[in-house]
């Protein structure tokens, strides 16, 4: 099948909290933006009854509601959305290629806001049951269907304790299991004292999934003691699995740099080890993964990438023009002698503006030009003629330095 190619300036892969707060940022600086998401736009925060910790939400909101506000004006720029799954990607030079099964979406810069998914426990028979057959990974989604009933909810962590205290709204039993002694929980002190205070929380302390069992649906969850390896054979309408995630990398392997539980690396300014592409959100390797932290990534990939491509454009149309040979000024606006020699330069910008095209590059503020154009100290002049480098000179005192240089 012949593929369509479209063509933008920024392609985001993913469209929950990071891609969109990164696609409202290019959006708005007038960058052609386009969102690839696979499944629900909103991620995995739209899975999230009630978000209390996200700023501005004194009352809290839900996760829905958040990621559809976050949606609509990411719109509002207009950001373009297409909803389907990115199956490879070609990272490589200055065009970017991103393949869905229908299109290839060529990029000047790509945002990977990929996420990631649940963790399953790894039990016996658990792929027989999974989301519709009694094994949920969303309370919100599901806590209504299992109004009265008896539910188990596997993990400690705050995404654990604080959605299985949701269930106690509906369920008429919510059986914690916690791979911890008593008492011992990951979750947040403020959520393990209410979850224990509850009445009709259980908890089976020491325990971890041994199988999954039931005919067409999920009935029954065998637990196994980690201390003693009994088996506790546990009644349930549904199970919720909240143990973790595991990052939606797989299409990046060998492409991009991750730590070695396949979190993408990154420096602060989202800049992954390819030119123009940037990772931002629960993807990355980094200490929270919560929606404000991706809100927090997401603004920055796409601030730098919308300094990314101003410096490309830079880089392209005027640095290595070819129309007129070029001076390039490498200066730090915090150093001394750069400042001195900035008349210098004024100077011998007005004297051959019409032999020259001069552009001064403040290190101070970012270091993608020089590092484009190989120099790393400053100051320092670097010439360009036919779009080459032509000469780069560090020791500047007059202008008459640079004109016996250049002129
Ligand atoms: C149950 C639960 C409760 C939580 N509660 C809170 C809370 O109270 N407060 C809080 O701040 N955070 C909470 N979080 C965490 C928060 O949801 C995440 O930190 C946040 O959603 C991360 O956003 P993200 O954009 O990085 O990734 P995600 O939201 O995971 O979005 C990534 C998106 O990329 C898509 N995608 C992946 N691969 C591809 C592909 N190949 N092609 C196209 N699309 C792709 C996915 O479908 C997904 O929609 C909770 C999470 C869970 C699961």
């Amino acid at each position: 099948m012949n593929k369509k190619v479209e063509s933008y300036d920024v392609v985001v892969i993913g469209g929950g909290a990071a891609a969109l707060t990164a696609a409202i940022y290019c959006g708005r600086a007038r960058l052609n933006t386009l969102v690839i998401e696979k499944s629900l736009v909103g991620g995995l925060a739209t899975y999230t009854n009630e978000i209390e910790n996200y700023p501005g939400f004194p009352e809290g909101t839900t996760g829905l509601g958040l990621m559809d506000n976050f949606h609509k004006q990411a719109k509002k720029f207009g950001v373009k959305f297409k909803l389907t799954d990115v199956k490879s990607v070609d990272l490589e030079g200055e065009i970017k290629k991103v393949e869905t099964f229908r299109n290839i979406f060529e990029a000047k810069v790509v945002i990977v806001a990929s996420g990631g998914k649940p963790r399953l426990t790894g039990a016996k028979n658990e792929e027989l049951f999974l989301y519709d057959k009694g094994i949920s990974f969303c309370a919100t989604c599901d806590a209504a269907s299992n109004t009265d009933k008896t539910v188990l909810v596997i993990g400690s962590g705050d995404a654990a304790i604080e959605e299985g205290m949701f269930l106690t709204k509906f369920a008429k039993k919510v059986i914690v299991s916690v791979m911890h002694d008593t008492g011992k929980m990951d979750c947040n002190e403020i959520a393990k004292n209410e979850a224990l205070q509850n009445s009709k929380m259980d908890f089976k302390w020491n325990t971890v999934v041994d199988s999954f069992e039931g005919d067409e649906r999920l009935t029954r969850v065998n637990l196994r003691n980690v201390k003693t390896n009994e088996i506790i054979p546990i009644d349930v309408d549904s199970c919720f699995l909240f143990i973790g995630y595991i990052p939606n990398t797989e299409i990046f392997k060998g492409i991009l740099d991750m730590n070695k539980n396949g979190y993408m690396l990154t420096n602060e300014k989202m800049e992954t080890n390819i030119e123009g592409v940037f990772a931002a959100g629960d993807v990355r390797d980094k200490f929270l993964k919560q929606v404000a932290t991706a809100v927090g990534d997401g603004a920055i990939a796409g601030y730098a990438a919308e300094k990314y491509l101003a410096e490309s454009e830079t880089f392209h149309t005027q640095i290595m023009s070819k129309d007129l040979p070029g001076v390039v000024y490498i200066w730090n606006a915090v150093d001394e002698k750069c400042r001195e020699l900035l008349p210098i330069i004024d100077n011998f910008e007005a004297k051959y503006k019409d032999k020259v095209k001069v552009t001064k590059v403040d290190i101070y503020k970012s270091t993608g030009l020089a590092n484009r154009l190989g120099v790393t100290t400053f100051p320092a002049l670097v010439a360009t003629r036919d779009g080459k480098i032509s000469k780069i000179i560090k020791e500047i005192d007059n202008e008459q330095d640079i004109e016996a240089a250049f002129i």
